[in-house]
């Protein structure tokens, strides 16, 4: 089987041809300017190498409603030269096979769930923490869709008490997770970038004081079977032991399942070295070809 992929990012469009098993057998990197100077270069990848399916991971918030007039368009982002724009459209139009499309972080989550670490788990989240703040949500199986998919990433934040006057990063929160926790957060709190941070203990107490208050609203809201951390700031490795002892505390053995027993095996990294996105989109591509 000869599947398309293609994962669409703030900094470059990831194209690909792979298969059922997950391979990726080619790929190429894009750099994201407008949809006029980057989509036709992506269709010309895809052009002459006989895909049977495209599967679209894309940034968003996109519509991944079949039923809707606006399906497959990106919707208001604040990358405005992409603001509906017809995305998956722009393919359909020279490609005449089954696609499907999802958020960014519902493909990487379903990468995970098809090949990496949550394989075999009907209901799991996969948390990016990457320039934007994304959670993907798992549900019975499939990608959880409903109004729109999820944006979790704005949930709302207690304030940890050393990062009080913190102006968040978000335009539109004063105090939400991806303004006071992804990269450029990070950043802006300290005047470093993160990857700079790392002998600084105060960066990553507060960082995981967020990460895990996120962690916990989606542990009781889904009743993931196991949640996938992946993005840049995440290779900092200090950091996930930090999470886990900020969910523990946030918790307080309020629940008593033998998963929430074993954090180290509940909350974990990503497994998929950084494909779990492409290999989400190879998934997509079957979802939309029905095997
Ligand atoms: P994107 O979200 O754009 O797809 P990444 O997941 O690589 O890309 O996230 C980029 C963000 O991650 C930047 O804000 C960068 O500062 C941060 N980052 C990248 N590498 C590291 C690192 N080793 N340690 C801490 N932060 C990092
Ligand atoms: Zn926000």
């Amino acid at each position: 089987m000869i599947l398309g992929a293609l994962e669409t990012g703030g900094t470059k469009m990831v194209c690909a041809i792979g298969n059922e098993k997950g391979e990726i057998l080619e790929r190429v990197s894009i750099p994201t300017k407008t949809p006029a100077e980057t989509i036709p270069a992506c269709i010309d990848f895809f052009r002459g190498k006989g895909i049977e399916a495209l599967g679209i991971a894309a940034f968003g918030p996109v519509d991944v409603n079949p039923a809707s007039e606006t399906y497959g368009y990106i919707l208001k982002t604040p990358k405005l030269a992409w603001a509906n724009y017809n995305l998956m459209g722009a393919f359909k139009e020279v490609f005449d096979v089954p696609m499907g499309i999802e958020s960014d972080v519902n493909g990487s989550c379903l990468g995970e769930a098809t090949w990496g670490c949550t394989q075999g788990m009907d209901n799991s989240v996969y948390i990016t923490v990457g320039t934007g703040l994304g959670v993907g949500i798992i549900v019975n199986g499939q990608p959880l869709h409903g109004m729109l998919h999820p944006e979790a990433g704005h949930v709302p934040m207690i304030r940890h008490p050393k990062d009080k006057d913190f102006k968040c990063n978000c335009p539109f929160h004063e105090s939400c997770m991806e303004g006071l926790s992804a990269g450029p957060a990070i950043e802006a709190r300290w005047g470093k970038p993160a990857r700079e941070l790392a002998d600084n203990p105060l960066v990553w107490e507060i960082e995981a004081y967020y990460l895990a208050q996120g962690i916990v609203d989606y542990i009781l809201t889904v009743s993931p079977r196991r949640i996938v951390l992946g993005g840049g700031v995440m290779h900092q490795e200090h950091l996930l032991p930090l999470i886990k002892k900020n969910v523990k505390e946030l918790l307080n053995d309020y629940l008593q399942t033998k998963e929430l027993q074993d954090l180290d095996s509940y909350i974990v990294l990503a497994s998929l070295n950084d494909d779990q996105g492409i290999m989400g989109c190879l998934k997509i591509a079957m979802n939309a070809l029905g095997v």
